[in-house]
Protein backbone atom coordinates (compact mmCIF):
# COMPACT_ATOMS: atom_id res chain seq x y z
CA UNK A 1 0.00 0.00 0.00
CA UNK A 2 1.22 3.33 -1.58
CA UNK A 3 -0.09 5.13 1.94
CA UNK A 4 1.95 3.22 4.28
CA UNK A 5 5.65 4.06 2.69
CA UNK A 6 4.63 7.40 2.81
CA UNK A 7 3.21 7.15 6.85
CA UNK A 8 7.19 5.63 6.88
CA UNK A 9 8.62 8.71 5.46
CA UNK A 10 6.31 10.87 7.47
CA UNK A 11 7.26 9.13 10.91
CA UNK A 12 11.06 8.93 10.04
CA UNK A 13 10.86 13.08 9.56
CA UNK A 14 9.33 13.22 12.93
CA UNK A 15 12.03 10.65 14.33
CA UNK A 16 14.46 13.36 13.07
CA UNK A 17 12.58 16.61 14.01
CA UNK A 18 12.62 14.85 17.57
CA UNK A 19 16.57 14.58 17.98
CA UNK A 20 17.14 17.71 16.86
CA UNK A 21 14.80 19.00 19.04
CA UNK A 22 15.59 16.83 21.91
CA UNK A 23 12.23 15.59 22.69
CA UNK A 24 10.65 12.51 24.07
CA UNK A 25 7.17 12.33 22.76
CA UNK A 26 4.82 14.19 20.05
CA UNK A 27 1.71 15.48 20.70
CA UNK A 28 0.72 16.59 17.23
CA UNK A 29 1.29 16.03 13.91
CA UNK A 30 -0.50 17.93 11.50
CA UNK A 31 0.00 17.54 7.54
CA UNK A 32 -1.08 18.84 4.59
CA UNK A 33 -2.30 15.97 1.48
CA UNK A 34 -3.49 17.82 -1.85
CA UNK A 35 -6.42 16.16 -3.28
CA UNK A 36 -4.49 15.60 -6.06
CA UNK A 37 -2.14 13.75 -4.72
CA UNK A 38 -3.92 10.47 -5.28
CA UNK A 39 -3.55 9.77 -1.35
CA UNK A 40 -6.12 7.85 0.14
CA UNK A 41 -6.70 9.62 3.67
CA UNK A 42 -8.16 7.10 5.39
CA UNK A 43 -5.29 4.53 4.46
CA UNK A 44 -2.86 7.24 5.57
CA UNK A 45 -5.00 7.53 8.51
CA UNK A 46 -4.79 3.82 9.23
CA UNK A 47 -1.05 3.88 8.45
CA UNK A 48 -0.12 6.16 10.66
CA UNK A 49 -2.76 4.65 13.78
CA UNK A 50 -1.15 1.35 13.47
CA UNK A 51 3.09 2.60 12.58
CA UNK A 52 2.93 5.41 15.02
CA UNK A 53 1.97 3.00 18.17
CA UNK A 54 5.00 1.30 17.52
CA UNK A 55 7.13 3.49 19.16
CA UNK A 56 7.18 5.65 22.04
CA UNK A 57 7.98 8.74 20.43
CA UNK A 58 4.22 8.92 18.39
CA UNK A 59 2.25 6.50 20.36
CA UNK A 60 -0.05 9.48 21.66
CA UNK A 61 0.47 11.75 18.57
CA UNK A 62 -2.82 13.01 17.13
CA UNK A 63 -2.62 13.23 13.38
CA UNK A 64 -4.60 16.26 11.75
CA UNK A 65 -5.14 16.24 8.24
CA UNK A 66 -5.49 19.40 6.43
CA UNK A 67 -6.92 19.17 2.42
CA UNK A 68 -6.42 22.45 0.52
CA UNK A 69 -8.17 23.33 -2.00
CA UNK A 70 -7.39 23.02 -5.55
CA UNK A 71 -6.10 26.04 -7.69
CA UNK A 72 -7.78 26.14 -11.17
CA UNK A 73 -5.89 28.22 -13.70
CA UNK A 74 -7.55 29.12 -16.73
CA UNK A 75 -5.70 28.49 -19.82
CA UNK A 76 -7.38 31.45 -22.17
CA UNK A 77 -7.07 34.01 -19.96
CA UNK A 78 -4.63 33.20 -17.24
CA UNK A 79 -7.59 33.57 -14.02
CA UNK A 80 -6.85 31.57 -11.09
CA UNK A 81 -10.04 30.41 -9.10
CA UNK A 82 -10.15 28.01 -5.72
CA UNK A 83 -12.17 24.54 -6.29
CA UNK A 84 -12.15 21.55 -3.44
CA UNK A 85 -15.00 19.87 -5.74
CA UNK A 86 -13.19 18.90 -8.72
CA UNK A 87 -12.84 20.85 -11.88
CA UNK A 88 -14.98 23.75 -12.92
CA UNK A 89 -17.05 24.20 -15.88
CA UNK A 90 -15.96 27.24 -17.13
CA UNK A 91 -13.59 30.05 -16.10
CA UNK A 92 -15.55 32.71 -13.94
CA UNK A 93 -13.86 35.64 -15.76
CA UNK A 94 -14.08 34.37 -19.42
CA UNK A 95 -16.42 31.08 -19.45
CA UNK A 96 -13.40 29.28 -21.28
CA UNK A 97 -13.60 25.39 -20.57
CA UNK A 98 -9.75 24.89 -20.27
CA UNK A 99 -8.77 24.96 -16.85
CA UNK A 100 -5.93 23.49 -15.38
CA UNK A 101 -5.33 22.54 -12.09
CA UNK A 102 -2.49 23.58 -10.26
CA UNK A 103 -0.51 22.08 -7.04
CA UNK A 104 -2.82 20.21 -5.04
CA UNK A 105 -0.67 17.09 -5.07
CA UNK A 106 1.51 16.84 -2.11
CA UNK A 107 2.26 15.62 1.05
CA UNK A 108 3.38 18.74 3.15
CA UNK A 109 4.37 18.19 7.00
CA UNK A 110 2.90 21.79 8.55
CA UNK A 111 3.23 21.57 12.40
CA UNK A 112 4.64 19.12 14.68
CA UNK A 113 3.58 19.59 18.77
CA UNK A 114 6.23 18.29 20.92
CA UNK A 115 5.56 17.39 24.65
ZN1 LIG B 1 -10.59 32.56 -18.29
Amino acid sequence: MHEISLVQGLLRQLGELAGEHQCQAISKVRVEIGPLSGIVIDSFQFGFDVLSAEQDLTRDALLEIVTPPIQYKCCYCGHVCLSSEGVPDSCPECSHTLLVPEGGDGLILMQVEMV
